[in-house]
């Protein structure tokens, strides 16, 4: 028996099975010059067309299995395949420089994928650049006549192991048969990621050399709870996880059957429950998952899925589908959340020794009204359709806030005489992250000031631990559960309180099981977290009271000191 640990757990669950590997046949080629260059150019012309209608073949496969979104990447292969720059690029080099097929196929998808490789800056296109090489596998496969390896085959329980897995891959799976997905590559925001999770299908990426470790049919269990897979797992452990696979299953059941019910505790206290978003395909997931609401929808997505600033028109597009995808529940948007690790290919941020310290956030919408105006008023026209509640994200000080909100009345104002509506935007809420230390300790000041607090303890972690988010060496300075963070959280809550202003959390804490009954003790209005998420935090809320809950606070901060020793204790308290 082998553990092997350390990958990037992205779709939660266990996998118990027989390791199935997918395996790329040598696509490497004869790099000689063309003997005939009419031959290749027909050869080439052969490829796209079989490589196309090998893709509507496999869309039509997996329309039953996918959502629009993701059959989208369909098209967009298929609109690659027949785009007239593409294919002239590769006739031309056949045509000028002599060559086979192979070798105009290797060059030009190369550059292709170089150039989406190099937009470091925004992701979505980076992204791309696994497109243009599944593109190139295909196109390859065809032209010599070796078949690439085909998850249809399944057929049997099993555990995909592969360096990589393309989009298409995942398409046409066969849900039933695959239990589990390690790869040694992806990325948490990867299609691949992002696909698993709609699947359900247990899944880490990024496990180092789980293919050289692992032969064909050998026993495998993937903990994507425990970021671990386990070889050739002894009688008494895959007793253990198939247990532990078996009651999460049971309990994934119950959570669904009862996700549209709302989250009340057992004495009666209602916890709205909702989803963090990035983009419109995100809110239908929230919606089917029961999510009574969206809690935060990180804008800045929008943003860094366009190769410009998105105008009114089209933000305004975007924030009406989300409202009406989610059909009369609330829905938070935050304002642009750009700087620290994000950035914006077509927008030059200053080089900065301490990024995470200087331009983001509301200080970069400040400095540049123009685009946050453009933000505002894209949100107040689409409030028109559905409850809508705006916030600003790493506000330091009363200022700020202020100073954000006196923008958004002015062009509130400026709308509603455009629009000749004097009601425009009437109803929409406004609040501020809290995020920043500052901001938290001046809670009562700003809760004066603001309909609803979100707080974001991705970021408030970091600032009070003065510990990068993004830096491994110091992660074990993320400490939720310390009772230093837990008294802030507290005293952010009651500070808001006193002023009836709602609280929420929206940060991953809000999603953690050993977090729950602690933020209900406190008083936590709202709870936002992944969507997958949610009829798991609903079914909790339910089981506990909140006068238990507030007891269990009082102990944890009166007895411990430490993350640690609070988690135990809680840990113990849930069982
Ligand atoms: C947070 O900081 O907790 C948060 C929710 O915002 P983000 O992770 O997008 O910075
Ligand atoms: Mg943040």
């Amino acid at each position: 028996m082998l553990t092997k640990e350390k990958g990037i757990a992205v779709s939660e669950g266990i996998g118990i099975a027989k390791v199935y590997k997918l395996t790329e046949p040598d696509l490497s080629f004869d790099d000689v010059p063309a003997e005939n260059v009419a031959n290749e150019l027909q050869r080439l012309d052969d490829a796209l067309q079989k490589a196309t209608q090998e893709l509507d073949q496999m869309k039509a496969t997996a329309e039953n299995n996918l959502d629009k979104e993701e059959l989208a990447i369909f098209d967009a292969h298929r609109m690659m395949l027949s785009d007239p720059e593409f294919q002239s690029q590769m006739t031309d080099e056949i045509t000028n420089q002599k060559v086979v097929a192979e070798r105009a196929v290797s060059d030009v998808t190369s550059q292709f994928e170089a150039t989406f490789a190099a937009m470091t800056d925004n992701p979505y296109m980076q992204e791309r650049a696994n497109d243009v090489k599944d593109i190139a596998r295909h196109l390859l496969s065809w032209l010599e006549g070796k078949p690439l390896p085909n998850i249809d085959e399944i057929n049997e329980p099993s555990v995909v192991v592969a360096k990589e897995l393309s989009p298409s891959d995942l398409s046409h799976l066969n849900k039933k048969m695959v239990r589990g997905i390690v790869t040694e590559k992806g990325g948490k925001t990867s299609h691949v990621a992002i696909m698993a999770r709609n699947l359900e299908i247990p899944t880490i990426l990024g496990m180092a050399s789980i293919t050289d470790d692992t032969s064909s049919r050998q026993n495998i269990i993937v903990d994507a709870f425990g970021n671990k897979v386990i070889l050739d797992p002894d009688s008494n452990t895959r007793q253990l996880y198939q247990q532990q696979s078996t009651n999460y299953l049971e309990s994934k059941a119950s959570w669904r059957e009862a996700k549209g019910l709302p989250a009340v505790s057992k004495d009666g206290t209602t916890f709205s429950v909702n989803a963090n978003i990035g983009n419109v395909d995100d809110s239908k997931l929230a919606a089917t998952q029961g999510a009574d609401g969206v809690g935060l929808f990180r804008s800045e997505f929008l943003y860094m899925g366009s190769d410009h600033l998105p105008t009114e028109d089209e933000q305004f597009e975007a924030y009406r589908s989300v409202l009406k995808t989610m059909d009369g529940k609330p829905v938070t948007v935050r304002t642009l959340d750009i700087g620290g690790d994000k950035s914006l290919s077509y927008f030059d941020l200053p080089t900065e020794a301490n990024p995470f310290l200087g331009d983001r956030a509301i200080r970069i919408s400040l400095q540049h009204p123009e685009i946050f105006r453009t933000q505002l008023r894209a949100l107040i026209r689409a409030s028109a359709y559905g409850p809508l509640a705006i916030m600003f994200p790493m506000i330091s000080t009363l200022d700020e806030l202020q100073r954000a909100k006196k923008v958004f009345y002015e062009c509130r104002d400026q709308l509603r005489k455009e629009y000749a509506d004097p009601h425009l935007g009437d109803d929409v809420k406004l609040g501020l992250m809290i995020e920043i230390p500052s901001a938290a300790l001046n809670a009562d000041k700003l809760a004066q000031e603001a309909d609803f607090f979100s707080i974001g303890t991705n970021d408030l972690l970091q600032y009070l631990f003065a510990a990068d988010r993004g830096n491994e060496s110091v992660s074990y300075l993320y400490q939720p559960f310390n009772p230093v963070f837990l008294q802030l959280v507290k005293t952010i809550i009651e500070g808001a309180h006193r002023h009836g202003t709602k609280v929420a959390m929206c940060g991953e804490m809000a999603g953690e099981r050993l977090a729950l009954p602690l933020l209900m003790g406190m008083g936590l209005d709202e709870l936002s977290m992944t969507a997958t998420s949610v009829p798991r935090v609903k079914s909790m809320v339910r089981k506990y009271k909140v006068a238990d809950c507030r007891k269990l606070v009082k102990d944890v901060l009166t007895k411990y000191s430490r993350d640690s020793e609070v988690q135990k204790y809680v840990d113990g308290w849930l069982k």
